[in-house]
């Protein structure tokens, strides 16, 4: 962690923000006393149940898939329906406009961890990093709008950032107030599609700039304190494979494995058969297995670090052995990129695409050692037992 100490106690005297800290302090107390007390004392409707799941989902996702994976770090090109629709239900979640969020979450990227910078810096502390970021003004917090020149020339984004406030009052109150009405239960719906899951979805997306800086496993890169965490994952539909995100930023995937529980993967990808989402990036294989392997070989050298000095002579040997095969690996695959551009450059058809083909296969072959060198090493790390 980095940070200038003395800084950080002035900014905890930082004046209190009255409107946001009145507005998430009502709406927790609302959920955790007078819902439930009405259901006790009245019961809810499974229409107010209904609405409050869909709208849950809706503003989870919206925010995953929209105001994250497109707006701040564009992995994907969505088109102007999907992106009203995101819009509308991020607005909805409560966590200021698209511009004002991506400005500030571009700067945690670049700033992770700083705690005089990054504006929800977990070095601070859970409860900073959680939500206390936001209730007093501290200048970690102040919006630097450099770093949206993109998002301003996106005339979705430009309105949802001018009718902010119209569309909050709309979707928090008018709509659970209107459905209410519509299916007979004016008050059962707007407590828990408004205020419930209004409260719930803060709390999952607070989550991952809490939790997810702190619980779970860093299996690409310890540089920052980013974490993948399953049962995070599952709570803000994806958002918590952070460790991933914090090292591949410009991928639409969080969870690359089939079965990592990312609903905005599998959401975006839906959307891209429907022809609503395109040219979703990937992180080549090769970078995401080359970032496993560098780590494994960290963590392995960490181990053998401890051992007393001759006990470990041989594992380490055999552990040098595999860097210098890793190293190998990577030199030829960089070689492979250089090739590729080069061919890139040419502009003979039939050749690009003959010589493509081939290139493939070597990028497969190397690929396929890198994989079998990680399973190689994660064995030998684990037979060293000290
Ligand atoms: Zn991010
Ligand atoms: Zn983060």
């Amino acid at each position: 962690m980095t940070g200038n100490s003395e800084g950080v106690a002035q900014e905890e005297r930082a004046p209190l923000n009255w409107p946001v800290t009145i507005v998430f302090g009502l709406t927790f107390l609302a959920a955790v006393t007078i819902v439930p007390w009405y259901g006790f004392t009245h019961g809810y409707s499974s229409w107010a149940w209904v609405f409050f799941g869909v709208f849950a989902v809706l503003n989870g996702v919206s925010i995953g898939s929209g105001y994250h994976r497109l707006w701040s770090h564009r992995t994907y090109e969505a088109h102007p329906i999907l992106k009203g629709f995101l819009a509308i239900f991020g607005g909805m979640a409560l966590q200021n406009s698209i511009i004002v969020w991506s400005a500030r979450h571009r700067v945690h990227h670049r700033d992770v961890d700083d705690n005089d910078k990054d504006p929800y810096s977990i070095g601070r502390g859970f409860w900073f990093a959680h939500i206390g970021w936001m209730l007093r003004d501290y200048k970690s917090g102040e919006i630097d709008y450099s770093v949206v020149p993109d998002l301003y020339k996106d005339p979705v984004v430009a309105w949802q950032h001018r009718w902010y406030w119209t569309l909050v009052w709309a979707t928090n109150v008018g709509l659970p107030l209107l459905l209410g009405w519509i299916v007979g239960d004016v008050i059962g719906v707007f407590l828990l599609a408004g205020v419930l899951r209004l409260v719930v979805s803060h709390h999952g997306t607070f989550f991952i700039n809490s939790l997810a800086h702190m619980w779970g496993s860093q299996p690409y890169t310890d540089e920052n304190s980013a974490r993948d965490n399953h049962l995070l994952a599952l709570i803000t539909y994806g958002e918590g494979y952070h460790n991933y995100h914090h090292l591949f930023q410009s991928d639409y995937r969080n969870g690359i494995r089939w079965w990592h529980l990312d609903i905005n993967k599998w959401f975006i990808s839906t959307c891209a058969m429907l022809g609503l989402a395109r040219n979703r990036k990937r992180v080549p294989q090769f970078k995401v297995l080359r970032a496993r392997l560098n780590m494994e070989f960290k963590r392995a050298r960490a181990k053998l670090e401890k051992a007393q000095d001759n006990a470990g002579a041989g594992w380490r040997e055999q552990l040098e052995n595999e860097y210098a095969q890793f190293a190998e690996t990577v030199k030829e695959w960089q070689h492979l990129q250089m090739e590729r551009m080069q061919l890139g450059k040419q502009k003979i058809a039939e050749k690009i695409e003959t010589e493509t083909a081939s290139l493939t296969a070597r990028y497969r072959d190397l690929e396929r050692s890198l994989k079998l060198q990680h399973k190689r090493v994660a064995l030998l790390t684990a037979q060293v037992t000290f």
